[in-house]
């Protein structure tokens, strides 16, 4: 048999998921067990929303959890590169050899068109999905509109009937029929290549021999699967792994769990706890033992363990695991090192500090002032509002419109959050004063702190947005009525 490739092919348009690390670690761990390859590859063929600095903290963060991969783009290897905006120039050559064989075709439509279409199909009952109609152009008509310069997508032929058999390591046989397929856009109006196209070349042209990642990619199989066929290459192994859950079984979400790895960072976890607890979401040891590390599960490693009920990413179930590891594998020594890391660190203490020094007399009265700064969630209650100005449904309101925005901003900077929350209080029509002092509760604990907005700034995005939600919840949030009020008021502000 042939080396076995995997890989892990994160999209850099936001945090680094606990998804990503939880596929990458079982991608990495089937790799090391079969004696294989692992590799990481940049699926960045989004412009708009890919950026570099999301790159890089899904590689340091993947890092940090101890994940290491043969080949990347930080590393090279033979197959690179490995960030698919290096490669456009390949995919298209690919779709040009799909339609010199006849398995794909330009389409012409405009965005319009294709809406109209759809609005037509819906209004009819019909599925929508792309009806074909440019696979009804002569070849001289298809010409004349590619000379004229008209843009054009190109998209996949998929068959009109029968259906299509999916393979999968763990689920076996799943069937779907061609009819739900829809003709895939290949390459976009732009020249570059649609995920489905990018990545089966590059699974293909990396030698991936086993495709390990999560089930909500069942779907697009039977595309993938058409372009292997049309390419006429090997098929990888598929496996689809279960989605991580929320308590409420409802799928893994920011607006209910941190799913950024950086916020578990943030709030003091050990990695190899993390490690540890996403190795146990629908995996098991073969002794069924709850604290395992990297190496212990690679020696054990067995795909076919992997459970398909959905696994529940519980945050005290890792905090319970996460003391385990504390007690059992840290020296006090080791402790104190890894404390002075966390939270003593000469870059932490120089931004918190400049804050500090003004509010103190003595160093006794540090920890009073920067306290807020080297903890988790804070133990606020209702009380801790009292001094506030706002009405209570206000209050509540103005809460929560403050996380919607938090949760909006893409930069996390002091004047950034300055400004949104400011602009926020303009548009409420309530005095900036009385709006700021509710956001000094839920990050520092009180309204007589340190700048909020600096606070904000040091603390990081997960920790402030988690605080802020803490904090609407202590409040009560908004009802299930006032839920649906208030998203609708909020977009329109
Ligand atoms: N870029 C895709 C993602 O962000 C990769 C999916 C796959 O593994 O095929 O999840």
């Amino acid at each position: 048999m042939s080396e076995v490739r995997t890989r892990i092919a994160p999209s850099p348009t936001g945090d680094p998921h606990v998804g990503t690390a939880y596929i990458a670690l079982f991608n990495m761990a089937f790799a090391r067990k079969m004696g294989g390859k692992f590799i990481l590859r940049i699926e960045d063929t989004d412009q708009v929303r890919s950026t570099p600095e999301s790159e890089k903290m899904i590689l340091d963060a993947l890092r940090w959890l101890g994940l290491d991969w043969d080949e990347g783009p930080d590393v090279g290897g033979e197959c690179g590169p490995y960030r698919q905006s290096e490669r456009s120039d390949i995919y298209a050559q690919y779709a040009q050899e799909l339609i010199s064989k006849g398995h794909a075709f330009y389409a012409f439509e405009t965005p319009e068109e294709l809406d109209q279409m759809r609005f037509e199909q819906k209004e009819q009952g019909l599925p929508q999905k792309y009806d074909g109609r440019a696979l009804k152009l002569s070849q001289e008509e298809v010409q004349a509109k590619l000379d004229a310069g008209i843009p054009y997508v190109v998209r996949m032929k998929v068959p009109e009937e029968g259906t299509c058999v999916v393979e999968d390591m763990l689920r076996g046989t799943i069937e779907i029929d061609w009819s739900q397929v829809d003709m895939q856009v290949l390459l976009k109006a732009d020249g570059m290549p649609t995920y489905h196209l990018a990545n089966v070349v590059d699974d293909h042209l990396m030698k991936i021999t086993h495709v390990i990642r999560g089930e909500e990619w069942i779907n697009s199989a039977p595309k993938h699967i058409l372009l292997y066929q049309y390419f006429g290459w090997d098929m990888p192994t598929l496996c689809h792994m279960p989605l991580l859950r929320n308590p409420d079984k409802s799928k893994l979400s920011k607006r209910k769990n941190p799913t950024s790895i950086l916020y578990y960072q943030r709030m003091g976890y050990m990695s190899e706890a993390v490690i540890n607890y996403l190795g146990r979401m629908g995996w098991s040891m073969p002794d069924e033992r709850e604290k395992f590390s990297l190496d212990e599960m690679v020696e054990h490693f067995d795909i076919q363990r992997v459970s398909l009920g959905g696994p529940i990413f519980d945050v005290d179930k890792l905090s319970w695991l996460n003391g385990m590891w504390i007690r059992e594998n840290l020296s006090p020594e080791a402790f104190a090192q890894k404390y002075v890391e966390w939270a003593l660190n000469p870059e932490y203490l120089m931004k918190i500090l400049p804050l500090v020094i003004p509010r103190v007399e003595t160093f006794s009265d540090v920890a009073d002032v920067a306290g807020f700064f080297l903890k988790g969630m804070l133990p606020i209650t209702k009380e801790d509002f009292a001094t506030v100005k706002l009405e209570e449904t206000m209050l509540r309101k103005s809460m929560q419109f403050a996380l919607w925005r938090l949760e909006a901003l893409s930069t996390w900077e002091k004047d950034e959050i300055f400004n949104s929350m400011k602009s926020l209080a303009q548009s409420l029509e309530i005095k900036p004063k009385d709006f700021f002092a509710p956001l000094f509760v839920a990050i520092s604990g009180t309204t007589a702190s340190v700048s909020v907005f600096d606070s904000m700034a040091i603390l990081g995005s997960d920790i402030s947005r988690a605080r802020m939600r803490t904090a609407v919840n202590v409040l009560g949030g908004p009802s299930k009525k006032e839920a649906k009020v208030w998203q609708k008021e909020f977009a329109q502000l």
